[in-house]
């Protein structure tokens, strides 16, 4: 694929987990809520289950985001509480909430070379940002990051499915083998670009969300696999 330089037009990149860490907050509150809960009583096994299948239902109704996140622990540890003799540490779990609650407000924890490397690649291609959560929040973190005036428009969605992509390239007038999708997301940002007939680059992250990971089908040879954001520069 080394003519990939001379095909594509516009690149589009994912956003959490691909231009700066984002999971990883999310993993170390569910962390310390279980930790909480278990020295309720519980065992563990219980408590991620009671999490898995109530992340699930939240993210189907309500979609993507923070808000909802902080949702599911106050939720769970109500229904913990109602079941446990003993009483559950409130202030404990406020605690959590507070230190995770910080992480979309504060500036993006950027991954190396992200700035250089869209600094590099914005003289020859046409940028884009598609990122899937709450519209307010992910353009929050967008603009702290500051890479908002490195590409040329962001798209924040509901949800980055097929329909998405295919919806994008019409819009834009985008010929999807001039266009790769960059991202961390088997789900959200490699499987459906590829199917919209995209190149896809893939970043694999080692916290990536499960409910953002499955298989990867590249049936068409559109796939490049780096293992850093800054080997882009090595491709375009
Ligand atoms: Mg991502």
């Amino acid at each position: 694929m080394r003519d990939l330089k001379y095909k594509i037009k516009q690149i589009i990149f994912d956003a959490d987990d691909t231009l700066w860490e984002n999971n990883i907050y999310y993993v170390q509150a569910s962390n310390d809520f279980f930790d909480l809960i278990e020295e309720g009583g519980f065992p563990r096994e219980d408590i991620i289950k009671a999490f898995d299948d109530l992340e699930l239902k939240v993210v189907r109704e309500r979609g993507y985001g923070s808000h909802n996140f902080v949702y599911i622990l106050e939720e769970l540890f109500r229904q913990f509480t109602k079941r446990s003799k003993n009483p559950l540490d409130r202030q404990r779990l406020e605690e959590i909430i507070r230190r995770f609650k910080a992480h979309p407000v504060n500036k993006p924890n950027l991954f190396e070379q992200v700035i250089e490397t869209l600094k590099y690649l914005n003289h020859h291609y046409h940028l884009f940002i598609l990122t899937k959560g709450e519209y307010n929040e992910q353009e929050g973190k967008i603009i702290r990051a500051g890479v908002a005036d490195l590409v040329e428009k962001y798209f924040i969605l509901p949800e980055k499915n097929d329909r998405a992509y295919l919806k994008l390239i019409e819009e834009n007038g985008w010929k999807p083998e001039e266009t790769c999708m960059v991202g961390n997301s088997p789900k959200s940002d490699i499987n459906p670009a590829l199917r919209a007939g995209m190149y896809a680059i893939y970043i694999p992250y080692t916290d990536t969300w499960k409910l953002d990971d499955e298989p990867i089908e590249d049936e068409n040879g559109k796939l490049l696999v780096v293992e850093r954001f800054s080997d882009l520069k090595n491709i375009f």
